[in-house]
């Protein structure tokens, strides 16, 4: 699996397997079909719900823990009645508990959930568990240009990685932009939008002519716009497919017909408004 090197040093492998909305008792074999097929990057969160689940699988397949790169989220709202130190030590060692674990390659503040105002004094605790070498690298999901202002103003640490709403029918370019000028990861949550620019006639013909599928071509814009892509799936066989991405290369031609998709379309909620 190709790498990237994150802000800190840190390798994060450029594709990973996503587990949101998979069922509790559906995950465990989802995340080692997953592993046997040859993922080495997990995406979960607090919020999924299935935190045990991705740890169970873990141990049970046995791969050194080198050889593994996991990621979970802070839900920000998690016992919000202790100060933001606590709250997130907290639930931090809750993750990790869950999870069997003794540190996280990545952990990431969830959503900025602007309303509560207490995303800055969040991202100084993710500091200190940086600090303490139990998330190898820390970073942000769903945060927009000026969240992240607000962080390099009222903080000394850059995330390493923004984890956001990212496919062909919402781009994020001045996000991506962002990013590139000051050493963020671009990382795609939805990357195949749900399934819903699968059957797009431009990613269609591009599959055609290319003998891909639509769901590899989209990955592989992804890849090559250098976003970090996390699909999500059950099927065993698109699973495998999401994984086959190393054998093409998209054309400037093809990359910049799926470019002209952007609607700015969102599935999920407006970060800025969004409250958990
Ligand atoms: P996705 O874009 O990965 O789409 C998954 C869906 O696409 C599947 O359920 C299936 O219906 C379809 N699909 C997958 N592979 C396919 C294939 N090869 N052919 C045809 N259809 C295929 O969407 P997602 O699951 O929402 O996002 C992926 C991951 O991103 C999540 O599992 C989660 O880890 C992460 N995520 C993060 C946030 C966040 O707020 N940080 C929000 C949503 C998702």
């Amino acid at each position: 699996m190709e790498t990237v090197t994150l802000n800190n040093g840190v390798e994060m492998p450029i594709l990973g397997f996503g587990v949101y909305q998979i069922p509790g008792d559906q995950t465990q074999e989802a995340v080692e079909a997953a592993l046997a097929a040859g993922y080495r990057h997990l995406d979960t969160a607090a919020s999924y719900g299935n935190e045990e689940a991705v740890g169970a699988a873990i141990k049970a397949v046995g791969l050194p823990r080198e050889e593994l790169f996991v990621t979970t989220k802070l839900w920000i709202q998690h016992n919000p009645t202790g100060t933001v130190e606590d709250d997130t030590r907290r639930a931090f060692a809750s993750s990790l508990a869950r999870l069997g674990l003794d540190r996280v390659d990545l952990y990431l503040i969830h959503w900025p959930i602007p309303s509560r105002d207490r995303y800055v004094e969040t991202w100084k605790a993710l500091g200190r568990i940086h600090g303490d070498g139990r998330a190898r690298a820390i970073g942000v999901s769903n945060f927009e240009i000026p969240h992240l202002l607000r962080l390099f103003d009222e903080t000394s640490v850059v995330p390493a990685v923004n984890q956001v709403e990212l496919h062909p029918r919402l781009a994020q370019r001045d996000l991506r932009a962002f990013h590139a000028e000051h050493g963020i990861l671009t990382e795609a949550w939805s990357p195949l939008a749900q399934g819903a620019v699968l059957d797009d006639p431009a990613i269609v013909e591009i599959a055609d002519r290319r003998g891909k599928t639509p769901a590899q071509v989209v990955l592989r814009w992804h890849l090559q716009l250098g976003n970090v892509v996390i699909p999500k799936s059950v099927t065993p066989a698109r699973v495998a497919e999401n994984i086959a991405l190393f054998d093409f290369e998209l054309r400037d031609d093809e990359l910049a017909a799926i470019d002209r998709l952007d609607a700015g379309g969102r599935i999920g909620p407006d970060p800025e408004r969004f409250a958990g």
